[in-house]
C-alpha cells in the first residue's frame, strides 16, 4: 500500500484542487488575491421566527467567484483555506462586508440579526481580534447585531483557549453561536464554562425527527438550550411538518429551505426588508 501523502489529505479536503497540484502551492496568494477583487460572494438566508413567521435576520454563507474555476461553495474551499492557513483573507472579508450588510439595513431602518461562520482556528488569530476590535469601536451597536457561529467540535478541541476569545468576543458585544450542535463529542459541561447565547441544532438531527431516537435528540438540545438560559434555533428545515413538531417544542426559530435557500443580498433586501 502506498504511503499516505500530502496529496492524501489535498485529496480528502477538496477533489477539485486535487486535480491541479499547482492550486495547492497558489491556493494563499489565490486567497489573497480573491480578498483584494471581491471574488467572494455573502449569501443571505433568512431565519424565521416560526410562531410570528417574521423574518428576525440572516445567516451570511460565503461563496466563491473564482475566475477558472467558477462558482465555488464553501465546503470546496474552506477546509483547504483552514489547513493553509489562508483562511484569514475569507474571515477578514466576510467581516467587513458583514459590517457593511448592517450599515445598509440601517439605513434602511431594518433592525435584523447577521450570522456569520468563523473557522475556529481564527480566534488565535490577534491581528484579526485587533481589527474586529478597531472597527466595532467605531460604532459599537455594530456588534450586537452580529452573530458570530463557531463549530462545536472545534470550541471542544481546545476549551480553556476559547474560553477566553469567546468572552472577548462577547465582551465587544458580539453574540455568540455553537453551530452544527449535537453531532461534535460536547460534554455539558462545557456549555456551563463557556459564555455563548446561542445553541444551533444541527440539520442532520433536524431532517430526521420521524424516528423517535432523533426528536429525542432534538427536544433534549431545546431543554439544555432553556436550562442554560441560551436561545436555540433548528438549521436545514426542509417541511411543515418539522416546522410544526419545533414549535411543538418551543423551538422558535429556524431557518432551512422551507423558508429559502440562500440568496442574494439584493434579493434578500428586496424580499423581506419592509420599507
Ligand atoms: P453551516 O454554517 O452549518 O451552514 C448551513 C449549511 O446548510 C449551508 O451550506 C446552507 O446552504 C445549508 N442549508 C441551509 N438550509 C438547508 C436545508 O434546508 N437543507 C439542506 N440540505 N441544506 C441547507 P453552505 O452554504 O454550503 O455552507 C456550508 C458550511 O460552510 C457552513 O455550514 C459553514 O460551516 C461553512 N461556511 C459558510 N460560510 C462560511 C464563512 O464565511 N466562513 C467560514 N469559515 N465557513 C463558512
Ligand atoms: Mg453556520
Ligand atoms: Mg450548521
Ligand atoms: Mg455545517
Amino acid at each position: 500500500k502506498a504511503k499516505k501523502s500530502l496529496m492524501d489529505d489535498v485529496v480528502f479536503y477538496s477533489q477539485d484542487i486535487s486535480d491541479d497540484a499547482a492550486a495547492l502551492l497558489t491556493i494563499s496568494s489565490e486567497l489573497k488575491q480573491a480578498k483584494a477583487q471581491d471574488q467572494f460572494e455573502l449569501l443571505l438566508q433568512p431565519q424565521v421566527n416560526i410562531v410570528s413567521n417574521q423574518v428576525v435576520g440572516a445567516e451570511a454563507l460565503v461563496r466563491w467567484h473564482h475566475p477558472k474555476r467558477g462558482f465555488l461553495t464553501p465546503d470546496r474551499f474552506i477546509p483547504l483555506a483552514e489547513s493553509t492557513g489562508s483562511i484569514r483573507f475569507v474571515t477578514e472579508w466576510v467581516f467587513q462586508h458583514a459590517i457593511r450588510i448592517i450599515q445598509n439595513w440601517r439605513e434602511q431602518g431594518a433592525e435584523m440579526t447577521l450570522s456569520i461562520n468563523v473557522s475556529a482556528m481564527e480566534l488565535s488569530n490577534r491581528k484579526l481580534f485587533n481589527r474586529i476590535a478597531q472597527a466595532v469601536k467605531l460604532d459599537p451597536t455594530i456588534a450586537s447585531a452580529i452573530t458570530i457561529e463557531i463549530v462545536e467540535s472545534a470550541i471542544v478541541e481546545n476549551i480553556e483557549f476559547t474560553k477566553v476569545l469567546l468572552a472577548d468576543l462577547r465582551a465587544m458585544g458580539f453574540k455568540i453561536a455553537i453551530d452544527d450542535f449535537g453531532i461534535g463529542f460536547s460534554s455539558l459541561s462545557y456549555l456551563s464554562r463557556l459564555s455563548v447565547d446561542i445553541l444551533k441544532i444541527d440539520r442532520a438531527f433536524v431532517n430526521k425527527m420521524e424516528f423517535e431516537k432523533d426528536l429525542a435528540i432534538v427536544r433534549s438540545i431545546i431543554g439544555l438550550a432553556k436550562n442554560f438560559n441560551l436561545s436555540v434555533i433548528a438549521e436545514g428545515i426542509e417541511t411543515q411538518e418539522q416546522a410544526r413538531t419545533l414549535s411543538s417544542l418551543n423551538c422558535t426559530k429556524a431557518q432551512g429551505y422551507l423558508f429559502s435557500k440562500p440568496i442574494s443580498v439584493d434579493q434578500f433586501n428586496k424580499q423581506y426588508l419592509d420599507k
